[in-house]
């Protein structure tokens, strides 16, 4: 049985995460989506809105299971029973870290691996600070989002879909 975990902050959730998640879940049988409680950061959507919004959107995908932990991940994996960490690579900016990260939760517990999914071509540039960049100043984000997130990210800029 091979549980694995995709953890992230998710804020919000992008067409690139989706990706992620789709492939992933096709290659593990169970699929935990672990999203970050970070206090020490602000973020647009609380963990509860976080935690919503993805299960409405993978609900379809029997094997995938939304949960939320703060502190250690290595920590929250033994209390879920996950030996596998995915992560998506998007650049070699994303690498150094990525690597850093993954040896050192392998060092906290060498039954621990990480596996690394490259992003699809389309997505390669996408990241949840970009879309809040681009929301805030209004821009399109259609690209970037599920469609029944548009109006709620837009929203939290006081942004109204009649003045777009
Ligand atoms: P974190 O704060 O941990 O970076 P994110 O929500 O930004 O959380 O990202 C979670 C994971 O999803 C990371 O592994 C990140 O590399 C990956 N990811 C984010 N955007 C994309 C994308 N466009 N394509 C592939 N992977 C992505």
């Amino acid at each position: 049985m091979k549980k694995a975990i995709y953890p992230g902050s998710f804020d919000p959730l992008t067409l690139g995460h989706m990706d992620i998640i789709e492939r992933s879940s096709k290659i593990v049988d169970e699929l935990v989506i672990g999203v970050l409680n970070n206090s020490a950061k602000s973020s647009l959507f609380s963990l509860e809105e976080r935690v919503t919004m993805i299960k409405e959107m993978t609900h379809y995908i029997p094997n995938v299971t939304v949960g939320s932990f703060d502190g250690l991940l290595v920590d929250y994996m033994k209390e879920i029973d996950a030996t596998i960490i995915i992560r998506g690579l998007r650049a070699v900016t994303d690498f150094e870290y990525e690597l850093q990260i993954a040896q050192t939760n392998h060092v906290e517990n060498p039954n621990v691996e990480t596996v690394f999914l490259t992003t699809s071509l389309q997505y390669s540039y996408l990241s949840s600070t970009i879309v809040k960049e681009f929301a805030s100043h209004g821009g399109d984000i259609s690209k970037f989002v599920p469609a029944v997130f548009i109006n709620r990210i837009y929203e939290r800029y006081g942004i109204t879909q009649s003045k777009k």
